[in-house]
């Protein structure tokens, strides 16, 4: 079964794209019977702070993305990746480089003077240990100079580097640090991990990466590099575009399935579906539905999915996904007023604020102030026949058939359309103009609410 993980650096906030390349890996892992791991790649002290970390596991927790076991830190791992080092030296892959940065830069511009390839041929690759000096030294890799390192990539085909384009990478540090390129090999493989998918700005890194994992005799991951996301315009994602975090569309109350449907469409896709569940996404994922060209943001087939879901939810998911976008937006929502408008008003929501918005009859408290448009509908005439609905309103059963009877019976009797009484009964109803059904809104309030606001409005 696959291994697979996802391995953020902490910035401060999950970007939409690590987001992306999370759900990918938690869909590939669930679909298949595998695991899905989290190893945060906190080597960087600074900027790897608490919050900072905080904010994977809160975009990671938001997302529905629960990853197996604890999460791994790299930091933590820096005695191993050391290890490792040493043992690449010992087994005659990698070598003690004692050039300064002078030495390398003098070298470079020597290079550059001659027309000759700049990357730097340390003299110490060949060097006899007993000859080294004392003094500082980091650990290169004695990278094949021959030929070149093909990977295989399941979404980029077969990716082929020229070796004479590769230095000999440093994997350690003189302060006894790992580089980047061996943290991530040495913890995949100590991880298990058999698939990579990751961003394709990694792309030109897994050259070098198969080159640690074949000089340690490990087998390669499958790597599966997915196009970045761009903004609308075809340019690389930016503030510009729209929102970069995550958590800042689940501040925009798109509940977090839509968002799973949306970023599960952005870069791999199945026939034309566009609308799917989790259940779907899992039975339908694979990595040959990735597709090569960069994906575009679209915020508003992002809303019209997240509608789409909303429609779908069962009330008391809905009720859980308000709680939770209030709770983070701060936003104040009588849960216990809204539970039974939301039957009534999930349809035609784009977002979760939007649903709180159109079921505002429910929520609001007596009097009910009209707006200006609901004021200019509640005028003389209209409220006398406001007035006149009131005893049938009274003495209907409380059913959709008998309170349609009673406006239909009022409407007719002054020979106006429906429409004509509706919109004063709406503005007594509700203080808007826009509103679900006078009907379905009667029904949520109960004859003794409906009658007491009618009442407001005619007195
Ligand atoms: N830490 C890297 C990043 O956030 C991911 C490295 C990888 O997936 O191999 O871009």
């Amino acid at each position: 079964a696959p291994v697979t993980r996802i391995a953020p650096s902490p910035t401060g906030m999950m970007h939409i794209g690590t987001a992306r390349t999370a759900l990918f890996n938690w869909l590939y892992a669930r679909a298949k019977g595998g695991t899905f791991l989290l190893r945060v790649e906190d080597t960087d002290r600074a900027r790897s702070t608490p919050e900072a970390t905080a904010a994977i596991y809160e975009g990671l927790e938001w997302l529905g993305l629960d990853w197996d076991g604890e999460p791994v830190s790299q930091f933590e791992r820096a005695p191993r990746h050391a290890e490792v080092a040493e043992q690449m030296l010992a087994s005659g892959h990698a070598y003690r480089c004692f050039s300064t940065q002078d030495e390398i830069e003098a070298f470079r511009n020597e290079a550059r003077a001659e027309g000759r390839s700049t990357l730097f041929r340390s003299p110490w690759r060949d060097s006899d240990p007993s000859t080294h000096p004392e003094g500082p030294s980091v650990i290169r890799l004695k990278a094949p100079r021959d030929g070149a390192t093909a990977i295989e990539d399941a979404v980029q085909g077969t990716v082929t580097t020229r070796n004479d384009q590769l230095d000999d990478m440093v994997l350690l540090r003189s302060d006894g640090t790992p580089t980047y390129m061996l943290a991530v090999v040495v913890d995949d493989h100590d991880m298990g991990v058999t698939h990579v998918i990751r961003g394709d700005d990694h792309l030109t890194n897994a050259a070098r990466q198969a080159q640690i994992y074949d000089a340690m005799e490990w087998n390669r991951p499958v790597w599966a590099h997915i196009p970045l996301i761009h903004g609308p315009d075809g340019k690389k994602l930016s503030k510009r575009h729209g929102a970069t975090g995550v958590l800042e569309y689940a501040e925009m109350g798109i509940p977090a399935q839509a968002m799973r449907n949306y970023l599960a469409r952005l870069g791999w896709s199945h026939g034309d579906d566009e609308f799917f569940n989790d259940a779907q996404a899992r039975a339908w994922f694979d990595l040959d539905g990735i597709n090569k060209a960069p994906a575009r943001l679209d915020l508003k087939k992002l809303e019209s999915i997240s509608g789409q879901h909303i429609a779908a939810m069962q009330n008391h998911e809905i009720e859980d996904a308000v709680r939770g976008w209030a709770e983070r937006s701060g936003a104040e929502v009588d849960l216990n007023a809204l539970r039974p408008a939301i039957g009534i008003v999930k349809g035609g929501v784009k977002t979760l604020p939007q649903l709180v918005d159109r079921a505002h009859f429910a929520t609001a408290s007596r009097p009910i102030e009209p707006d200006e448009k609901a004021a200019k509908a509640l005028d003389t005439v209209s409220r006398g026949m406001l007035s006149e609905l009131t005893p049938h309103l009274r003495n209907a059963s409380w059913t959709r058939e008998e309170l349609e009877a009673a406006v239909t019976a009022i409407a007719e009797a002054h020979g106006v359309g429906l429409g004509k009484l509706a919109a004063p009964l709406r503005a007594a109803l509700a203080g808007r103009t826009a509103t679900p059904s006078v009907f379905d809104m009667m029904l949520v309030l109960g004859r003794e609410e409906s009658l007491a606001r009618i009442n407001d409005a005619t007195a």
